[in-house]
C-alpha cells in the first residue's frame, strides 16, 4: 500500500481469506463430519502457539491481492496443515471456515506446551512472532483460532448461573449444561490514536510498566455506552491532559491478546502542554517528524513490533516505514 492513502490498508492481522461459513456451524456433528473427511486441513494451537514451516504459503483465493511494496509481511512462513487424525475427535474443535477451493480448515487446540522441549526449535511460535511472516491465509486462520482459543479457555463457566458450558456449534458458541443458555465468543473494542499538533509533531508515550526508550501512540479500552470517537477524545484527555479537535477513522485490526480489536485513528489537537496521568503514563513527548527519525536512527526509542496497528499508524504520520529509516536487524523494534 502506498503510505499516503487515507486509511490504513493490509494490516498483519485483518488479511483473514476464509469464507466463514457461519451457517455450517448449526450443522449437527460438522466437525465430527470435516475430521472424517481426508481433504480437510488440520491445524493445531497449543496454547498460543501454532506450527509453522519456511516456504510461501500453497495458493489461496481471492482477497490476498496485497501490492509488492507492502513492507508488513513476507509470506516466508506458513502454517503447518495435516490431514485429520482420530485424536483429533477428542480435542476442542474449531471450524474456521473454507478457501475458495472449498477446502475446509478445523483447528484443535491443546493447552500448554510438551515438557520441557523449546517449543520454537519445532517452529511452534506465537503470532506475534509469525504474524508478519505469514500469508494472508495462514495470518487469518492464526489469530482467529488463537482468539477463539482464549475465549474457551476463560469461558468454561456460565456467567448466569456458575454451572459448566460445553461447546457447540463447531467451536462458535458455549452452553450452558444447566439451562441450555448460549454464549459467544467475546470482542473486546479498544481504541488506537496518533495526535498531531498544529505544528505536525505526534504525540508519544510510554506506559508506566514499559521499560525506557519504548514508546507509542496512546491507546484504550472503550467503555460501555460509549462510542469509538468518543472513547478517543476521553482516553488523550486522561492519559495527557489534551482535549483532541477532530478524530478520524484509519482502519483496525483484531489483536487476540488475549481478545481485542483495535480500532485506529488519527487526532489533532490545538494543545501542546501535557499534563501525565502518572498512574498509566511514565513520560509522554511531542516529537517532529526529524526528531523522531533521529531517535529512531540513534536507537534512543524503539517503535512498537511489526504486526502492530501502533507501528503502522507511527509510520502514516511520519510518511515512511520504520525500515526505511532504520535497516531491519539494527536491534531497535521491540
Ligand atoms: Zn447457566
Amino acid at each position: 500500500m502506498a503510505l499516503t492513502e487515507e486509511t490504513l490498508a493490509d494490516l498483519a492481522l485483518s488479511r483473514s481469506s476464509l469464507d466463514r461459513v457461519a451457517l455450517e456451524r448449526r450443522r449437527p456433528d460438522v466437525l465430527g463430519e470435516l475430521l472424517g473427511d481426508a481433504r480437510t486441513w488440520v491445524v493445531e494451537v497449543r496454547g498460543d502457539r501454532m506450527q509453522v514451516t519456511p516456504g510461501t504459503a500453497a495458493p489461496h483465493g481471492a482477497g490476498d491481492d496485497r501490492s509488492a511494496d507492502d513492507a508488513a509481511t513476507d509470506d516466508s512462513l506458513r502454517l503447518v496443515l495435516r490431514a485429520p487424525e482420530p485424536a483429533d475427535r477428542d480435542g476442542l474443535g474449531l471450524h474456521l471456515g473454507r478457501d475458495t477451493d472449498g477446502t475446509a480448515y478445523v483447528g484443535i487446540v491443546t493447552r500448554g506446551a510438551d515438557g520441557d522441549a523449546d517449543p520454537a526449535e519445532d517452529g511452534w511460535l506465537t503470532l506475534r512472532q509469525a504474524g508478519e511472516a505469514l500469508a494472508a491465509r495462514d495470518a487469518g486462520i492464526f489469530t482467529t483460532a488463537l482468539a477463539l482459543a482464549n475465549w474457551h479457555a476463560t469461558h468454561r463457566f456460565c456467567p448466569r448461573c456458575g454451572a459448566p458450558t460445553v461447546p457447540v456449534q463447531a467451536g462458535w458458541v458455549r452452553r450452558c449444561e444447566r439451562e441450555g443458555s448460549e454464549h459467544y465468543p467475546r470482542t473486546d473494542p479498544a481504541v488506537i490514536m496518533s495526535v498531531v499538533d498544529p505544528d505536525g509533531r505526534l504525540l508519544l508515550g510510554r506506559g508506566a510498566q514499559w521499560p525506557e526508550g519504548r514508546f507509542s501512540v496512546l491507546a484504550g479500552f472503550v467503555e460501555p455506552g460509549e462510542s469509538f470517537e468518543a472513547a478517543v477524545a476521553r482516553e488523550v484527555a486522561e492519559e495527557v491532559g489534551v482535549t483532541v479537535d477532530d478524530v478520524r477513522y484509519l482502519g483496525d485490526q483484531p489483536w487476540p491478546f488475549p481478545s481485542s480489536v483495535m480500532i485506529g485513528f488519527e487526532a489533532t489537537t490545538r494543545e501542546t502542554a501535557l499534563t501525565i496521568d502518572p498512574v498509566e503514563m511514565a513520560e509522554a513527548r511531542w516529537v517532529s517528524r526529524d526528531e523522531y527519525r533521529d531517535l529512531l536512527r540513534s536507537g534512543t526509542i524503539r517503535t512498537p513490533s511489526g504486526i502492530s496497528i501502533a507501528k503502522r499508524i507511527i509510520e502514516h504520520w511520519l510518511g515512511q516505514t520504520v525500515e526505511s529509516v532504520v535497516p531491519p536487524g539494527t536491534g531497535t523494534a521491540f
